[in-house]
């Protein structure tokens, strides 16, 4: 018994204050991190490396060989370009609603009535989260990321068009390197994965643009690029009217894209008027991994 409170007052002394300052510490690290891969491809990032498991180590043997593939000069730019994917090849009713959340100065809101809605009535939905959105709105992004019915995807870092040559879409500049369009995904990618454990299988630009080599680079970093073949609130900007016609157009297959970041417009209006006339039509919802189970 002398033995035992001995031992017990050993651990109490050395063994329990190094595990609490430790748990700490690794807390405020990971608070802190910020997630940028080294520009300078002959220098290892630290931050980077400090994440330190089979995942992230795999992840770096695929930035290091994209880092020395010659690519040629993209021919194509858009939304739909080589190896996009705007739909789920099948002939099953399932509908994929998916949600961007764009942060930045204007596209940081959270809308809850539309969240809410999918929410009470358990409509599975993809979110595909901007690293901006992210930092305004951390406590809303975790409850997301726990709920099951919601998958989290990558909508960027900066929001930015994936371009390797610097091309615009709707006024923004896009990426103008190979090392910009590593930053612009695996930052947000990293993030994602810190704060929740999951690792994005799916990216989408900030305005949805691409060159067939930046959707290229995408896939190298085993990720799909996804887009739509529904635009279902054209950035916010439609009616509810216009929403739900919108969404009413939906294929076998279809993948909607809407927007959960602008709480005044007429997005979950739309979306509230559609879903019952989709399920009355036969369709199921479903996130895109679930979407993929239907692949023919
Ligand atoms: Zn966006």
């Amino acid at each position: 018994m002398r033995y035992f409170i001995l031992l017990l007052m050993i651990f109490m002394a050395f063994v329990l204050p190094s595990y609490l300052f430790a748990t700490k510490d690794s807390f405020r690290m990971a608070k802190d991190h910020q997630y940028v891969v080294s520009s300078n491809p002959s220098t290892p990032n630290s931050d980077f490396l400090r994440l330190n498991n089979d995942e992230t180590t795999n992840f770096e043997k695929m930035i290091s060989k994209i880092r020395k593939t010659n690519y040629s000069s993209p021919t194509e730019w858009g939304e739909s370009v080589s190896g996009v994917i705007d739909r789920i090849p099948t002939n099953e009713n399932v509908i994929a609603l998916t949600f961007d959340a764009c942060g930045g100065e204007w596209g940081s809101g959270y809308d809850q009535e539309l969240i809410d809605y999918l929410v009470t009535e358990n409509i599975p939905a993809t979110l595909f989260i901007n690293s901006r959105w992210i930092d305004a709105n951390l406590e809303e992004f975790l409850y997301l990321a726990s709920l099951e019915q919601f998958q989290i995807e990558n909508h960027g870092t900066e929001h930015r068009p994936l371009s390797v040559t610097g091309q615009t879409a709707w006024g923004i500049k896009g990426t103008t390197s190979v090392e910009e369009v590593l930053s612009e995904v695996t930052t947000n990618h990293l993030k994602i994965i810190e704060l929740t454990g999951h690792t994005p299988k799916y990216f989408r630009s900030g305005t949805a643009y691409y060159d067939e080599i930046a959707v290229k680079i995408v896939e190298s970093l085993g990720m799909k690029v996804i887009n739509f073949d529904i635009l279902g609130d054209a950035g916010a900007t439609y009616s509810p009217k216009q929403v739900k016609e919108a969404l009413l157009k939906a294929k076998s297959g279809s993948i909607a894209l809407l927007h959960m970041n602008q709480p005044t417009k007429g997005t979950a209006e739309g979306v509230k008027l559609a879903v019952p006339l989709l399920k009355e039509q036969g369709f199921q919802f479903v996130t895109l991994d679930e979407g993929f189970k239907f692949s023919q």
